[in-house]
């Protein structure tokens, strides 16, 4: 994938509160609970801010349909090709299918079955190609040129982080006192998200992104202030991306710290969750928990939310989940 040096604009709080009012039809809040089993387990009050109830089970809808919602006149006519493990797809084809819009999607060798599948039931058509996401991107590029469908880059636009934006606002409605709020890093696109509405609405409330070490991309372009290309070797689908994204690390600066955590610790996190808060989280749902526990004593008796950022684990992962006892 190559490193856009000119991004666009980033996206700005009033865009946020636009994106609530195009989502408010389609999406209801998510809910966020407390658990005590939970709480007294890592000894914090934690939120648990529930994105695995979305209709495609990750938080990814909100910027879906915000971007489709903003697709320029007479550009719905044309088809949307995207690329993706399956998160980010199911939102494109969500959207899509509510905006009548064809859509493709590029998945990577070897996907999730339940991805393809989701993806396939809401209407969308899949091709699977590349042995890493650079190929997939490429070949989604290429065919994307080839037959005048619009591109949607997995992370690259502000009406994307507008409407994942729209989670936050929900989250500060409903606490709006949180020491500290936990998020997944993949390409940025939430934790950008995070520090944009933080920063309007709650900024005393600490910002912590969280991405696995088997997949240090985003975290080490973070901490270097330079674009960073990384291997992939996290089996966490939503964090499995191998090159930083310039608009999200614009905004990621308002971060007050990112940590890295490994898969075993996702699985934990997983496990955690399932035992003590009635959760099916995938592993890239749970790398906030992770994050907290990672770092728990700092948060001892503090109020703060973690985002279970999605529920679509592969048949493998359920196995294992299970089996680990
Ligand atoms: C995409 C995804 C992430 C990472 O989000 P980014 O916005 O790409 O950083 C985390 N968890 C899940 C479940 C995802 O699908």
């Amino acid at each position: 994938m190559p490193i856009v040096s000119c991004p666009p604009a980033p996206p700005s709080f009033t865009d946020v509160l636009r994106a609530a009012r195009v989502i408010a039809p389609h999406l209801p809040p998510t809910p966020m609970w407390s658990y005590p089993v939970l709480d007294a387990h890592v000894g914090a009050e934690i939120h648990v801010k529930h994105e695995n109830a979305q209709p495609t089970g990750a938080f990814k809808v909100r910027g879906g349909l915000n971007l489709l919602a903003h697709l320029p006149a007479g550009a719905e006519k044309a088809g949307v090709l995207t690329y993706s493990t399956g998160n980010h797809a199911q939102s494109i084809a969500y959207a899509a299918r509510i905006s009548g819009v064809p859509c493709t999607v590029v998945m990577p060798e070897n996907p999730n079955p339940a991805k393809v599948a989701a993806v396939e039931a809401l209407g969308a058509a899949v091709e699977i190609r590349g042995a890493t996401m650079v190929e997939t991107g490429a070949y989604a590029r290429a065919l994307a040129e080839e037959r005048g469908d619009r591109l949607i880059s997995p992370a690259g636009d502000p009406d994307l982080i507008a409407g994942v934006g729209t989670l936050y606002l929900e989250m500060f409605t409903r606490q709006p006192d949180l020491d500290a709020v936990f998020v997944p890093v993949g390409s940025g696109t939430g934790a950008a998200a995070a520090c944009l509405v933080a920063r309007a609405v709650a900024p005393r409330c600490r910002v912590i992104a969280v991405q696995s070490s088997l997949a240090p991309a985003a975290h080490d372009a973070w901490r270097s202030g330079e674009p960073a290309g990384r291997p992939v070797q996290t089996v966490a689908e939503g964090l499995a991306t191998g090159s930083s994204f310039a608009l999200p690390q614009q905004l990621m600066r308002g971060l007050d710290d990112f940590l890295l955590v490994h898969d075993d610790d996702l699985r934990a996190a997983q496990r955690l969750l399932l035992t003590k808060a009635h959760t099916l989280a995938e592993l890239a749902g749970a790398a906030a928990l992770a994050g907290l526990l990672a770092v728990g004593e700092r948060f001892t008796g503090r109020k703060v939310a973690v985002v279970c950022t999605g529920a679509n684990a592969s048949p493998a992962e359920l196995r294992r989940l299970l089996a680990d006892d």
